[in-house]
């Protein structure tokens, strides 16, 4: 139930002479060539430059990595999720199908314990037609779900999908990548996103004396092949879109691309039904600057060498929620803690404590339960936020038969997880 030192990261620094000079080098061109870009522009190219990115090349999570995620410290983190997802079905009254849509599934790790609740729960899903759906623009990572999900036999450009790749996972269910939302066939839909949203490029903003500016990358004239924030000289159109005239921070961080996303969210939950269950550390449009970079474990600066290391911003849900318009119900953001709580983790370690007979597997159990729920470790730092259809959480016949007492299912997480 406790992970093993695993990780996707470090080896990519062995190929060919330093990637990280290769995108420094890049950029510094493209600065020369164009001037200052933006700090999305800049996150965009660290990150997901098709040759030099940082998940295109190395995307180190686990312990040999630069960065650790919940799904990798504990198998039980998966496996509520999957539960949530089984307890949404049911709640919409089983619906006959549903596709599982994962955005940045990082080494399939989370969808793997997922795919085992539903293999598990069998006899219940057994009408059911499951399908799988990874959005994923890493090939390096695409690849190691590949091996993790159907053991490495997946066919990439398969010739009648809109997909770049599909297989077989270990349990027979069908699975299939994409490289954006929009390429996944509609219908009726379960997504998650664990760590994808903070992944994502933030515009910077700070007031100042003549009013709002952008922060910009540029080179540092004073330090060779060195890079700088500055200030844009005057307001730019994203000053313009971007900051609300009721503003009262002095920084603000801006995530467009996080806001198309969830927008496209809402209108498939809206249109074809489903959840969107949304984990991330953030906060709800009170953060500023949140911006930071990760090497080995350790804060690295967000300018030096990119591509090597992980960047990263807090998600403001309270722009997501703005931003669903009001297409689906949102919940949370609630922290980890209380929502793993509600999910019945607590009974989770009590069985599989019951059931290791040693110190070592014990010691691993309780450890890794301390790192998920300790509010000062990730318990309190990350959130869960869910999407729903507006009617999830209403009483649609109430005005026509106000006799009616069906109760409405509570929304598991959420609230306490009964126990039937
Ligand atoms: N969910 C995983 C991985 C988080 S890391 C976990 O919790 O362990 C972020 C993931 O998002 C990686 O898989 C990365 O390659 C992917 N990613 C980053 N930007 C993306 C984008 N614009 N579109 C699709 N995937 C993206």
């Amino acid at each position: 139930a406790a992970r093993p030192s695993s990780g996707a990261g470090g080896e990519a620094e062995a190929e060919g002479p330093s990637p990280g000079t290769a995108m420094l080098r890049h950029l510094l061109l493209k600065l020369r060539a164009t001037g200052p870009v933006t700090v999305a522009e800049y996150m965009r190219e660290a990150l997901t430059n098709p040759g030099q990115g940082y998940y295109t090349r190395r995307g180190g999570i686990g312990d040999s990595g630069d960065f650790v995620t919940s799904p990798e410290i504990s198998q039980v983190f998966g496996e509520l999720i999957g539960i949530w997802y089984i307890s949404e079905w049911i709640a919409a009254g089983k619906p006959k199908a549903f596709q599982l849509v994962e955005l940045g599934p990082g080494r399939g790790t989370l969808a793997d314990d997922v795919l085992r609740v539903f293999s598990q729960l069998a006899s219940l899903l057994s009408k059911c037609d499951v399908s799988i759906h990874l959005v994923e623009v890493s090939p390096k990572l695409s690849e190691i779900q590949a091996l993790m999900l159907t053991g490495g036999k997946a066919q990439s450009n398969p010739e009648d999908q809109s997909a770049y790749m599909k297989g077989i996972s270990k349990t027979g269910i069908p699975i299939f990548w994409y490289r954006d939302i929009q390429d996944v066939p509609p219908g009726y839909s379960f997504y998650l996103a664990h760590e994808f949203f903070d992944a994502l490029p933030i515009h910077k903003f700070q007031r100042t004396e003549k009013g709002w500016r952008e922060v910009l990358v540029d080179i540092d004239p004073e330090v060779p092949d060195q890079l700088r924030f500055v200030l844009s000289p005057s307001s730019t159109p994203a000053t313009e879109n971007f900051i609300q005239p009721e503003e009262t921070r002095d920084h603000v961080e801006v995530c467009p691309e996080a806001g198309v996303i969830i927008q496209r969210l809402a209108c498939r939950i809206e249109k074809d039904g489903g959840a969107a269950l949304v984990a991330d550390y953030g906060h709800d449009g009170t953060g500023t600057d949140t911006f930071r970079g990760f090497r080995n474990h350790k804060l690295h600066d967000v300018l030096r060498a990119p591509g090597t290391a992980d960047l990263t911003a807090d998600v403001d849900f309270g722009y997501l929620r703005k931003m669903t318009q009001g297409r689906t119900t949102t919940l949370g953001p609630i922290k980890q803690r209380e929502f793993l709580k509600n999910m019945g983790i607590d009974l989770r370690l009590q069985v599989l404590l019951q059931n290791s007979h040693d110190s070592a597997t014990r010691k691993q159990l309780l450890h890794s339960y301390d790192m998920l729920m300790n509010p000062k470790k990730m318990g309190d730092r990350f959130n869960f936020f869910a999407l729903l259809p507006r009617h999830r959480l209403a009483h649609p016949d109430k005005k026509h038969k106000p006799e009616s007492k069906s109760p409405l299912l509570p929304v598991a997480g959420f609230d306490e997880l009964l126990l039937k």
